[in-house]
């Protein structure tokens, strides 16, 4: 990989869905996991011709194209820590840029980083949402293709330095979505925050390969169900 350049997947201008307020969001391309329930397995693969390659002063200009309806970057993939000195030298670009140095800096991640790439990054990361496929090591190998030891380390220090916005949990009806699962993670996340923000995410069968689109969609009442029983093990900060 070149200094200063990034292979990207997709860019969006602006989204409400990819951290707090509105944000221009980027997604690098290439994963260190490879998900049975991904939803965009296109963005797997480190090298496709489908990405582009863009320098921090290609994406100034599109982030000041998508100003001043924005009130932050996103970086996302893919697995975004992948090409973290990338990330390094754009968000240190905006922090340093007066016109700029207002945007909020966040990066979405399957949290597959060990922690001197953290350590590299939090000076110029506001927060990091998280994903947690879940907390079982065999099952996670089972869904992702790795273990999750890192993902875990990387809640625990995230969390100690301040950077952790929030966990998010892909629920997959019998998958990773029994009691045993459900309880479990709310026990590990209330261990290290006891205010930890967690945010549902429900799983759908729309751009998954083929494993998992014969799994079935999470439905309001799972969604109910999973909200039940965070509240009720003491997660307050749901989302
Ligand atoms: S971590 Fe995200 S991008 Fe990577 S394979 Fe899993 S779901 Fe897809």
């Amino acid at each position: 990989m070149k200094a200063h350049h990034a292979l990207v997947a997709d860019v969006i201008s602006f989204s409400w869905v990819d951290g707090p307020g509105n944000r221009f969001v980027l997604f690098l391309q290439g994963c260190n996991f490879n998900c049975l329930a991904c939803h965009n397995p296109q963005t797997i693969p480190l090298q496709t011709p489908r990405a582009t390659l863009y320098s921090v002063e290609d994406l100034l200009l599109k982030i000041r194209a998508s100003m001043p309806y924005i009130s932050g970057v996103t970086i996302s993939g893919g697995e975004a820590t992948m090409q973290y000195e990338f990330i390094s030298e754009l968000f240190q670009a905006i922090k340093t840029t007066p016109d700029l140095q207002h945007l909020t800096t966040f990066i979405d991640s399957n949290g597959n980083a060990p922690e001197d790439v953290w350590r590299s990054l939090a000076p110029v990361t506001d927060g990091v949402m998280l994903d947690l496929k879940v907390l079982d090591d065999e099952k996670h190998f089972e869904l992702t293709g790795n273990s999750n030891k890192q993902v875990l380390d990387s809640i625990k220090f995230l969390a100690s330095i301040n950077k952790l916005f929030e966990v998010r949990l892909l629920l997959v009806p019998s998958q990773n979505d029994s009691d045993e699962d459900l309880i479990s993670t709310a026990r590990f996340l209330l261990a290290i925050d006891t205010d930890m923000r967690v945010k549902i995410n429900a799983f759908m069968t729309h751009g998954v390969r083929a494993t998992a689109r014969s799994w079935s969609p999470a439905n309001s009442q799972d969604l109910q169900r999973y909200r039940d029983l965070f509240l009720s093990q003491g997660i307050k900060n749901l989302v």
